[in-house]
């Protein structure tokens, strides 16, 4: 009976199993064609400083709308760009768009405004992500200062290829941010001996915050580290007006989220920062 079971139950779920497997070869196989063609994009999500409300910088997520499949989650795509041996591909196709922004945002009354891109910890195998990226900002002549690159607490822990490439980001300038900080076990001395910029504050401490007693605690503490370790704290996934506050006031600095901004394409962006100025003025007045 059990046994029957099973096999009931393996029928069930094999035309599942077969159709995710053919999605992700599906994706893997249109992706050169799709960075090719340009169907890629990076959408962008506003930062802000929580004290003077001021647009800080902005973070570079990828988006692809498949033709039939939809839109295909950032993870599924970077998965596919890895297996497909177009990690490097997916990065320049990113970073362009950022660099594209970076140089229109004086324009717009952001002269010292950040972009930020994600670069996930396995790219550090498979490329010289400075290589791709030092060509790409020198030819669009942008300040490294300006220009983030954000990894996952993984990347810190696997010190050897890691540690050299983010060596690298470092003399090259850009400024480091360490995303979904919280979720992983990156070490403190790896923090400092790499001189990572920024903190970024993993979204589960953000939720809620104004009435979880605990999430207050760990993000005043995480918050104090970050000040005593000179680093920038970004608190990402700030959903409310309550969240945001309370942010403010355990002394997180910078904000990414759904109540200041979702991510948008960069086009919307001009009149995103018209809107949100005559918002202020109107508070002010
Ligand atoms: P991440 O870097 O931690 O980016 C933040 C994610 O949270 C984004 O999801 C963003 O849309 C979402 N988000 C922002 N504000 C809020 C909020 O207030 N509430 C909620 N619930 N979500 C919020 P997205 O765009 O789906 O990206 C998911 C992940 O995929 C990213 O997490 C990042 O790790 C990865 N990713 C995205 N773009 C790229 C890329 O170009 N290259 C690489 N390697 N990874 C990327
Ligand atoms: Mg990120
Ligand atoms: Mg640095
Ligand atoms: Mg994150």
């Amino acid at each position: 009976r059990a046994k029957d079971g099973g096999r009931r139950q393996w029928r069930e779920f094999e035309p599942a199993f077969r159709s995710q497997a053919d999605r992700q070869n599906q994706i893997e196989h249109e992706l050169a064609d799709a960075l090719d063609a340009g169907d890629l994009e990076a959408w962008f999500q506003p930062q802000v400083d929580l004290a003077s409300q001021e647009i800080t910088g902005f973070e570079a997520l990828v988006r692809w709308h498949h033709p039939y499949l939809g839109p295909i989650a950032p993870p599924e795509i970077v998965a596919a760009a890895q297996a497909a041996n177009l990690a490097d591909r997916l990065t320049a196709t990113v970073a362009e768009a950022a660099c594209r922004l970076l140089t229109r945002l004086p324009s717009l009354g952001l002269p010292r405004a950040t972009v930020a891109i994600n670069v996930s910890p396995r790219e550090f195998d498979l490329y010289s992500v400075t290589d791709v990226l030092d060509c790409i900002t020198s030819a669009h002549c942008i300040d490294p200062a300006l220009f983030e690159i954000e990894i996952t607490e993984e990347a810190i822990l696997d010190t050897l290829v890691a540690g050299e490439q983010l060596k690298r980001i470092e003399r090259s300038g850009y400024k480091l941010a360490v995303d979904d900080f919280g979720a992983g076990h990156s070490s403190l001395a790896y923090l400092v001996a790499l001189k990572v910029d920024r903190l970024k504050l993993d979204r589960r401490f953000i939720t809620n915050v104004h009435q979880s007693r605990q999430n207050q605690e760990i993000v005043g503490a995480m918050a104090s580290l970050g000040r005593a370790l000179s680093m920038e704290v970004v608190v990402e996934g700030v959903e409310s007006e309550e969240e945001a506050n309370a942010l403010k006031a355990l002394g997180c600095q910078f904000a990414q989220g759904y109540f200041f901004g979702r991510p948008m394409p960069a086009e919307r962006i001009p009149g995103w920062i018209e809107c949100r100025r005559a918002a202020t003025q109107r508070q002010v007045a």
